[in-house]
């Protein structure tokens, strides 16, 4: 264990002794007016732009340039085959195999192809279960699948809540609903980072309640992916979706990725909506064949894909592949542990870390809630060049994001929080 000091040269010195702390220059962080930079910590909410970025777009822009449509096949990356290029670094940042993982389309909208596949309700097993505080995409997506199925919520949506006094769900609460419910459950969709609290559940041992009960798992994973060592083939969900522009710095709104489990890889009767890009390859421009979908994830393309928001993923992703997730967990841990020891320090009863204290149950996303506080607190902090997120009621959200947040940056926040409150 390290002993941490509440001072800016013992933060300065961290920084010095950090492995990843070459890795902040990589990235354009964001200025105030007066050049200096800003203390940016919501690389939960959109993660900063890497300099290569550009040149990544940049060269399918000179490729579409001089080869038109011939791009395709000749391009430095070809695009009819672009996303491949995306798959075995995207399966190691959420520990899944590459047949399990592809680039597609957008969060949300993953969400409901996978439970177009994964929630097929029946007279008898028809409910889904979700955290209480669920995202609202999230909540909407479950809501509306519901409905479609001509199901009323009120009877098939299962929410799980914090016990009374508690601001996090504990995973006994989550099994213990899961068999109440037994088989009458299709399907256990949990957000695997809570996005308020930031806790991350215990994805194994929900998978594995929900698969005794005859139910699929699936988790969004819009808080998990780039921030948290995921092992997603290992502990077993049915799916996983999330999101880029969050931890993995791929651009506002760009691409989301999916993983589908080996074990469904060649389930050719679950239930999909297809799309020629999900077709065989082989066939794929007879154009008139019945639809063979690729075996594993792959299959669940619709589209080809916008090949620019791509590239911006490929930039980052070469990144991570370079850092790796086990050396981004031990700084995230440090940083957070900091945080949360600097945070400690303030010593006033009105502030309280409503994120889990168990490294194990969090990524590095700390969400501090400040009794009798409201935004004037938050708009002082901005005003003194801090980025964070502001949650109604009361609550502060930062993330000190290990690829680019340095330890000087926690200090230098905790100093102005302090000065704020
Ligand atoms: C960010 C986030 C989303 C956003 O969904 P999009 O479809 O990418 O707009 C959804 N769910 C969760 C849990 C998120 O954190």
């Amino acid at each position: 264990m390290i002993k941490f000091e509440s001072a800016l040269e013992f933060a300065k010195n961290m920084d010095i002794l950090d492995p990843l702390s070459k890795f902040r220059s990589q990235f354009y962080i964001p200025r105030k007016s007066n050049g200096a930079e800003h203390i940016y910590l919501t690389g939960n909410s959109l993660g900063l732009q890497p300099k290569t970025t550009r040149s990544y777009i940049d060269q399918e822009l000179r490729d579409w340039e001089k080869l038109g449509v011939e791009g395709h096949f000749q391009a430095q990356r070809p695009w009819m085959p672009y996303h491949e290029f995306l798959t075995k670094g995207m399966a190691k940042v959420v520990g899944a195999n590459p047949s399990e993982v592809v680039v597609m389309n957008t969060l949300t909208v993953n969400l409901h192809l996978m439970m177009v596949s994964f929630y097929q309700p029946t007279k008898s097993r028809f409910k889904i279960l979700i955290e209480s505080d669920a995202f609202p995409s999230d909540l909407y997506a479950v809501e509306s699948q519901i409905k479609f199925h001509n199901l009323d919520p009120n009877d098939a949506l299962i929410k799980v809540f914090p016990r009374k006094g508690e601001t996090t769900l504990r995973t006994e609460d989550i099994l213990s609903t899961i068999a109440l419910h037994g088989d009458s459950l299709a399907l256990v969709m949990i957000g695997g980072v809570n996005y308020y609290t930031g806790q991350y559940f215990k994805i194994k041992e929900i998978t594995e309640k929900a698969h005794s009960v005859g139910a699929y798992a699936g988790f969004d994973l819009a808080h998990g992916a780039g921030n948290i060592k995921l092992s997603l083939h290992d502990d077993g969900p049915d799916f996983a979706v999330w999101c880029s522009y969050k931890y993995m710095n791929s651009g506002p709104g760009s691409l989301g990725g999916c993983f589908v489990h080996d074990r469904h890889a060649t389930n050719q009767n679950l239930p999909r909506f297809a799309g020629w890009w999900g077709h065989n390859k082989n066939t794929r421009f007879n154009m008139r064949q019945d639809f063979d979908p690729i075996p594993g994830a792959e299959g669940w393309q619709l589209s080809n894909p916008p090949i620019l928001s791509m590239a911006a993923m490929k930039a980052s992703l070469d990144i991570f592949d370079e850092v790796g997730m086990s050396a981004l967990e031990e700084k995230s841990r440090k940083l957070s542990a900091y945080m949360e020891y600097l945070i400690k320090e303030i010593k006033s009863d009105k502030i309280r870390i409503i994120t889990p204290a168990n490294p194990e149950e969090r990524g590095c996303q700390i969400s501090i809630q400040i009794e009798k506080s409201n935004k004037t607190l938050f708009k002082r902090l901005t005003e003194k060049g801090v980025i964070a997120d502001w949650r109604e009621p009361d609550v502060v959200r930062v993330a000190a994001v290990p690829l680019y947040n340095s330890f000087e940056d926690v200090f230098l926040f905790v100093e102005l929080l302090k000065e704020s409150m």
